[in-house]
């Protein structure tokens, strides 16, 4: 497959992947996911809640991502390709990691088994203290939804809603009473307070982007992970996502996981992680503060 065939099929997968997460938390909108103060009024089977593990009561502060020996491989017959081999890796609370590598080395398919959107054939992800493993794909999208943001290359924003809709989309889903106004805190917290009712067609691809973070960040996750935010981006705009990126992070205190081609990019991160067909590089060694 030529790199050409291999960024349309990244693509689509990513595609999928938004499709797949707003089908899997929209098939449970009539079913509702409250939050817990509306306990008593949730039809839904919470067994599998109880496997998603709080992380205010998790008491020892964990790794916020813990990977280990995860393995994957996607398509079938001759096309199927052994993607990830032998994955391990720990990312700390509030840790920025850069994840960088060649082209079709792994970087975007690592980064949704980290969202759980992409289950490993082997091996265990745990995120925020909560096994993937141990959860059923309700369970896993309900998690999803509150504990993991998700920003794309190409801002993944739904063309029929406002940016203020397209931000409030995640909080109804989440069960919150004020989405609407929440929504329109978030945006203008990424500087788009006066474009609230516009619909992305009608948006430059510097504000699509900012409303995809908006998006991202209104649940408040424990992570973010964003696959090469600023790459249908020009120079300029690209580096204000950029600066509002690691802004968020440093005022909200979650890991970050920024997918990036550019070297300089990664650097600004805690530590950069090289992925090389489907393996990892280096984990750690440039760690800032070991420096
Ligand atoms: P990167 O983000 O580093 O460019 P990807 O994670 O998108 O790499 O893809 C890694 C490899 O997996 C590529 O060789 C790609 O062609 C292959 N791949 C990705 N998705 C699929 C799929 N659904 N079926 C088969 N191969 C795939
Ligand atoms: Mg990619």
């Amino acid at each position: 497959m030529g790199p050409a065939a291999r960024g349309a099929g990244a693509c689509a997968k990513a595609i999928g992947a938004v499709i797949k997460a707003t089908i899997n938390t929209s098939m449970c909108t009539t079913k509702a996911i409250p939050p817990s103060t509306r306990a008593a009024e949730v039809p839904y089977d919470r067994t599998m809640d109880s496997l998603i593990e709080p992380s205010s009561l998790a008491g020892l502060k964990p790794d916020t991502i813990a990977i280990s020996n995860v393995n994957l491989s996607l398509g079938t017959g001759a096309a199927r390709v052994h993607i990830l081999k032998d994955i391990s890796l720990n990312v700390a609370s509030g840790e920025a990691i850069g994840l960088i590598g060649p082209s079709g080395s792994g970087k975007s398919t690592l980064l949704m088994v980290m969202a759980g959107l992409e289950r490993p054939d082997s091996g265990e992800v745990v995120v925020n203290g909560t096994a993937f493993n141990a959860l059923d794909e309700d369970a896993l999208a309900r998690f999803r939804g509150r504990q993991v943001g998700i920003v794309f290359q190409s801002f993944h924003l739904i063309p029929t809603m406002t940016a203020l809709e397209n931000v409030a989309v995640p909080l109804e889903l989440a069960g919150n009473p004020d989405a609407s106004s929440r929504a329109a805190q978030e945006l203008a917290s990424v500087g788009l307070g006066d474009r609230l009712h516009h619909y992305p067609t009608q948006l430059s691809g510097g504000e699509q982007q900012r409303v995809a973070l908006a998006r991202a960040l209104a649940p408040d996750p424990a992570i973010l992970v964003a696959d090469e935010p600023t790459g249908n981006l020009d120079e300029a705009t690209g580096k204000q996502i950029v600066d509002l990126l690691f802004t968020k992070h440093a005022e909200r205190g979650m890991t970050l996981v920024l997918v990036t081609h550019d070297t300089a990019l990664a650097q600004r991160c805690d530590r950069v992680i090289r992925l090389r067909s489907g393996r990892i590089d280096s984990a750690g060694a440039d760690r800032k503060a070991a420096s």
